[in-house]
């Protein structure tokens, strides 16, 4: 016979061994039903955590990155199934990133101005409650970097997520929340809507609480928060060219160019969109790519490509031209399905499609989002250089180039401007993935921030005494 105790031990057993994606529905903590409710509720927890000293954030942050860790996989098979977009592996190294190198709370420097009229300090206090509006490419792992930096600067969050990713943006503020529990903290400090829309969006923007803004995402969104007379800051959109020229390792370059292209299905911002190379290395660079699971289309499936990939957008106003966009059923999606559309039927291995094309041509000019590359041939380094710049197209987001001569680099760097310039490394290195540098999934090139941390989510407070402990 089994006793009752016995029963519920049983029962606790098989909970605790339950992968949390198969537990029962439980209210998810942080995640309202409207933004009111979650702009109330984070009010109420920032009361008690705008006290609180940065050991107690650091303790918060030591847990999300504990939870982070330990629920990477769920959230990257979630994310994959919520989105329909990406690379589960991949997305699973990214929380991995995340919990790993997005700064905590070491990132606060205090100024100290010490004379003979006494001693003045500079401190990087919160702002309060921000409001963050995240893209579904990066979903969970913006909520999560962007929880990290901010509570570790004193703030409050408010997210309102990508509507597509509505399940998986819950599941990481939940996660947050778990943590902030799980340290002590206030219940709601981080806090978002169930079904995020552009409603939920406008109230969260407009309400006198939120003190400072947030956009991770295309141009609609950077702009919309930049005139929304609030301070903002704007992670926008990109379009990462690549340049190859004669003095580069050409079999590391064409490894590296595929697994920054393909990492993720070409999801991040930063990731290689169009390659430019000299074309005296062309065909090697070509060849070294076959080799590392690229699959080369004529200019006839580049246009077969192109009516599936692409679509017309109607035209803005009357008098405009219809414009191709990228058609977002196919964003983040795996080469092979997509070159299935084509009744191109290849195996597994293959994970990115390359073709040549003219710098004229919408692969070169669109930020796809999705594992195709495009490689133009040009004659010398200087018209690559040239060429990138304009398919950059002034967004200072991100830039690559292999290359061994550093005059090269100095030329390029400075002429194209961008947040992030990688040499001789995939894309991925550009946010300290495999290289040195902490990490963020908000690049903030339009207001300047850069690669994003808590101090970006601080104001300066100066504190000042006259006359005394200048004690020199
Ligand atoms: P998206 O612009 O469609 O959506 C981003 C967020 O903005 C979503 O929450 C969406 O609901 C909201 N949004 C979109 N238009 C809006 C508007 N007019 N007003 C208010 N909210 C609006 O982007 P996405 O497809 O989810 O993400 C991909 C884009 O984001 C790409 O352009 C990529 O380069 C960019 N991105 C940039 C960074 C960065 O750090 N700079 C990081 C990730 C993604």
């Amino acid at each position: 016979m089994i006793d009752e105790k016995q029963i519920s031990e049983i029962v606790r057993k098989v909970m605790s061994d339950m992968k949390p994606e198969d537990k029962p529905a439980r209210k998810q903590i942080g995640v309202f039903d409207t933004m009111e409710e979650a702009i109330e509720a984070c009010n109420k927890a920032y009361e008690i955590f705008r006290y609180y000293n940065k050991e107690q954030r650091e303790n918060i942050i030591k847990e999300i990155r504990k939870l982070t860790h330990a629920e990477a996989e769920i959230m990257a098979k979630l994310a994959v199934e919520d989105t329909k977009m990406g690379n589960v592996y991949h997305k699973t190294l990214k929380h991995h990133l995340v919990a790993d190198k997005t700064p905590g709370t070491e990132d606060l420097e205090t100024k100290a101005l010490s004379g003979d009229r006494g001693l003045t300090l500079v401190e990087m206090a919160p702002y309060g409650i921000i409001g963050a509006i995240t893209p579904s490419t990066n979903p969970s792992c913006t909520v999560i970097c962007n929880s990290i930096s901010m509570l570790a600067g004193g703030n409050g969050v408010l997210f309102n997520p990508h509507p597509h990713a509505k399940r998986i943006s819950a599941y990481a503020v939940d996660l947050v929340n778990r943590a902030v529990l799980a340290a002590g903290g206030p219940e709601n400090i981080v806090a978002t809507v169930a079904n995020p829309t552009m409603e939920t969006s406008n109230k969260m923007v407009n309400h006198p609480s939120v003190k400072m803004l947030v956009a991770t995402g295309g141009p609609g969104v950077v702009k919309m928060l930049l005139s929304s007379g609030k301070k903002a800051i704007g992670a926008g959109a990109g379009n990462p060219p690549v340049v190859v020229d004669d003095t580069a390792d050409i079999e590391k370059a064409a490894k590296d160019i595929i697994d920054g292209c393909t990492f993720d299905n070409n999801l991040p911002c930063i990731a290689e969109k169009e390659c430019f190379v000299m074309s005296n290395v062309a065909d090697q660079l070509i060849e070294g790519m076959l080799k590392n699971g690229a699959y080369f289309i004529n200019s006839e499936q580049v246009r077969e490509l192109e009516k599936v990939v692409l679509v017309e957008a109607p035209p803005k106003k009357p008098g405009d031209l219809p414009k191709k966009v990228i058609n977002k059923d196919w964003v983040g999606r795996d080469a092979k399905k997509i070159l299935a559309q084509i009744g191109v039927n290849v195996g597994d291995d293959i994970r990115c499609i390359i073709c040549e094309t003219e710098f004229s041509q919408a692969f070169v000019q669109t930020e796809l989002m999705m594992p195709i590359l495009p490689i133009v041939r040009c004659q010398t380094f200087e018209e690559a250089m040239e060429m990138a710049v304009k398919a950059e197209h002034g967004n200072r987001h991100s830039a690559h180039l292999h290359s061994k001569n550093v005059d090269h680099m100095t030329a390029y760097a400075k002429a194209i401007g961008t947040t992030i310039f990688v040499k001789n490394a995939p894309s991925y290195a550009g946010i300290g993935f495999n290289s040195e540098g902490h990490t963020t999934f908000t690049i903030a090139g339009p207001t300047g921030e850069g690669i994003t941390s808590a101090r970006s989510f601080t104001r300066q407070r100066r504190c000042v005494l006259v006359d005394s402990l200048s004690i020199i």
